[in-house]
């Protein structure tokens, strides 16, 4: 049996604006995108809140794929919002706000039948709410995390304790120089995996994804694919997390060339992603794109010797 994941994070509407266009009040969140992205590899138990607005629409997003949606609470009072404004090249985000909601009540219960899911991904959502799903499973065989500058800056104590608890951290490059005060990557990935993770992945965009990890494959690189078509790199980190993450729990192993190649499915997942706004194109992605582009990333960066 292929194994399943436990996913915690934030079930939203967002509003994005980039100089090519904009998306008003679409779905999106953190847990939404990397369930979606991880139901391509394995089944996927997802735990959130949502509020009344959230209706049958939205809901039906998830539905026809491997989603257990058991967790997801419904209760009076918003969904989570957030808006985000993107620069001319896309590579950098303003957050214009953040509405947490029915996040700010929200207590995650884990239904009895997921204490012992074996792989654990607590996406970007409070720290708080991060350590309360921990304390309610079974010590997992590996548990990756999420997080953002806003949860950096607000419950920096409350992230430690998680930073603790976690095998895999991925954040981006700006959140690896906040979190651990290094200019550096290098310097920045060694200081986090100080503070638990044994492995630091660090999304770096457009320029790819680096991975570091003890041992003699210390580092390992990938880019991100040239694409011509980029319109919305919201949730392309979380994209990434349900591929990564994904391959893992359908692979069942953590080895280096595991590890390895789930850098490259996260990659080839959120390399969709952004080709269309919010979830568009996940949601129209089939298996066998997902077969051809990962075929393509071999090619990217193969070179003969001589
Ligand atoms: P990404 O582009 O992968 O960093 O993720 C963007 C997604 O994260 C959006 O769909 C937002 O709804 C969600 N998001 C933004 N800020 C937060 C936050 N502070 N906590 C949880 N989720 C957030």
């Amino acid at each position: 049996m292929m194994n399943p994941i436990l996913a915690v994070g934030s079930v939203a509407f967002d509003s994005v604006r980039n100089p090519f266009g904009e998306a008003v009040h679409v779905l999106g969140g953190s847990a939404t995108y990397f369930s979606v992205a991880a139901s391509f590899f394995t089944d996927v138990r997802l735990v959130a809140v949502v509020g009344e607005d959230f209706g049958e629409r939205e809901l039906s997003v998830f539905a026809g794929r491997p989603i257990d949606l058991a967790g997801l609470q419904s209760v009076p009072g918003e969904t989570f919002r957030w808006k985000g404004e993107y620069g001319f090249d896309l590579n950098t985000r303003e957050t214009i706000y953040t509405k947490l909601n029915v996040f700010e009540q929200f207590q995650p219960a884990i239904p009895a039948g997921y204490r012992s899911s074996p792989f654990v991904f607590l996406g970007n959502i409070h720290p708080r709410l991060q350590l309360e799903v921990l304390d309610q499973v079974n010590p997992p065989r590996l548990v990756a995390a999420d997080t953002m500058n806003y949860w950096i800056q607000r419950t920096p104590d409350e992230l430690r304790a998680v930073l603790a608890r976690v095998d895999v951290l991925i954040i981006n490059d700006a959140e690896a120089r906040e979190l651990s005060g290094e200019a550096n990557l290098v310097k920045a990935a060694r200081a986090i995996r100080r503070m638990g993770p044994r492995t630091v992945v660090i999304k770096r965009g457009e320029h790819g994804v680096l991975m570091t990890r003890p041992g003699e494959g210390e580092f390992f690189a990938a880019p991100a694919m040239p694409l011509e078509q980029v319109f919305d790199p919201t949730g392309a980190g979380d994209t990434f997390a349900g591929g990564f993450v994904g391959s893992l729990a359908a692979s069942g192993e953590t080895t280096d060339a595991a590890m390895a190649r789930a850098i490259i499915y996260g990659s080839t997942l959120a390399s969709f992603s952004v080709e269309d706004f919010g979830l568009d194109r996940l949601l129209r992605l089939t298996e066998d794109e997902i077969r051809d582009r990962f075929r393509h990333f071999k090619r990217l960066t193969y070179f003969d010797e001589g």
